[in-house]
């Protein structure tokens, strides 16, 4: 490591918290799919900052648009009707079914925003003293405490855990159907686990759950946090399934790394909200929303969305073709779109080695639960890289399989 890089991680060590065990490497620049270290060492990004840059680092229309709005407005609150989030508000809702938003910002406070819109729908609306929310094993919803309580990890130390939140096996109706209990508000999951390793429901399991959830009452929310503005092919994750969802949140890549988040809620399930029910500060100022209709205008223009779904399915096609070259190496490759996980059959060591090497020779991305390479690229990433990822992985399976 060199003096610079050195000087940086102990300052970090002696200026920060200690929540993260960062990865060895202090990013200094971007652009599309491309990232530079502070020694000038130049990354394939197949990370984007964990599914936020989806329309590529340093972008000059986003850049143009940033620097502009940031002249004009940045943020004046919710307390004034804002053009920009109208316009931006317009937009986001032409991709789904949902028919009113509510902004904020990050992934943990749009579920809770779901959360609340759940309990008070039932309460308000239905006349039901119904507040528990069931979310599936191996989730992720965020580190708010609800959220924490919702995700089921990450709580040691935290208690007492919020109440209201119980958890069923992923992908076993029968477990989900028991669960289910007159106080049972919402079902909450991702579409697409992406946290837990990449792991899309099936066609089943989103037939099952909306029958569950229609005959008992209860509400349907999907999280869409990660695998949704497109990355999976389609708008959103559920939108694979033929779900529709009573409420669904984003945030990721929503402002391409600027702070939004998202509650899309139908028009029935949204009054479960009315004045003064819940508010934020900064959520959906002039600037993120600014920014946020000029992703969505670029991932239209360029189709995005469709190819994702093309480039992700042809990424998989070479990972499925490496692992039959070399058997013993690939044990599963699972995801839709461009969120996609390659798992590895090896000993926990040996992938940390094969994700610690692939980063020496360039390429950035996660190793989630120990043993799966989680890829969550630009969706404008050159396919060429993708190629290149490819070749690099095979040399590198090969040296240390
Ligand atoms: C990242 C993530 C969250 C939490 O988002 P934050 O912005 O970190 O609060 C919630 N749900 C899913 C599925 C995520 O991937």
């Amino acid at each position: 490591m060199s003096e610079a890089f050195e000087r940086l991680k102990q300052r970090e060590q002696a200026l920060m918290c200690r929540t993260y065990s960062r990865y060895p490497l202090s990013i200094v620049r971007g652009k599309g799919s491309r990232l530079w270290d502070v020694d000038g060492k130049e990354y394939i990004d197949l990370l984007s900052g964990i599914a936020v840059i989806g329309v590529g680092h340093g972008n000059e229309e986003i850049a143009e648009v940033m620097a502009e709005q940031a002249r004009k407005l940045v943020h004046v609150s919710n307390l004034f009707y804002q053009e920009e989030q109208l316009d931006y508000a317009e937009k986001l809702l032409s991709t789904s079914h949902a028919s009113r938003v509510f902004f904020c910002n990050s992934g943990a406070e749009s579920n809770e925003a779901a959360i609340k819109m759940a309990r008070r729908y039932q309460r308000a609306v239905k006349g039901r003293d119904a507040w528990e929310v069931i979310t599936l094993e191996n989730c992720f919803h965020g580190r708010t405490l609800a959220t924490l309580a919702a995700t089921g990890k990450h709580t040691e130390g935290f208690e007492p855990e919020t109440p209201g939140f119980g958890r069923v096996k992923w992908g076993d109706l029968d477990a989900l159907e028991r669960a289910i209990k007159p106080t049972t508000a919402a079902v909450l999951f991702e579409s697409i686990q992406g946290e837990g390793g990449v792991f899309p429901i099936s066609q089943e399991y989103a037939d099952g759950v909306t029958q569950l959830c229609r005959d008992k009452g209860v509400l349907l929310m999907c999280d869409e946090v990660q695998a949704g503005m497109g990355r999976s092919g389609k708008w959103w994750g559920y939108q694979n399934f033929g779900l529709k969802p009573d409420v669904f949140t984003s945030a990721k890549a929503m402002a391409n790394g600027l702070p939004l988040g998202a509650l899309h809620a139908t028009e029935e399930v949204a009054q479960g909200f009315d004045y003064g029910s819940h508010a934020t500060t900064f959520g959906g100022g002039a600037l993120v929303t600014a920014v946020g209709l000029k992703v969505l205008e670029i991932m239209e223009r360029d189709r995005l969305v469709e190819r994702a779904a093309e480039v992700g399915e042809r990424a998989r096609a070479r990972f499925r073709e490496l692992g039959e070259r070399l058997p013993g190496t690939i044990s599963d490759v699972r995801g839709l779109g461009l969120i996609i996980g390659v798992e590895l059959a090896l000993e926990p060591e040996k992938c940390r080695k094969v994700w610690s090497t692939l980063m020496e020779r360039g390429f950035i991305l996660n190793l989630a639960y120990g043993k799966t390479l989680r890829l969550l690229p630009p969706l404008n990433i050159p396919e060429a890289d993708l190629e290149a990822f490819t070749e690099t992985l095979e040399d590198v399976l090969r040296s240390i399989a």
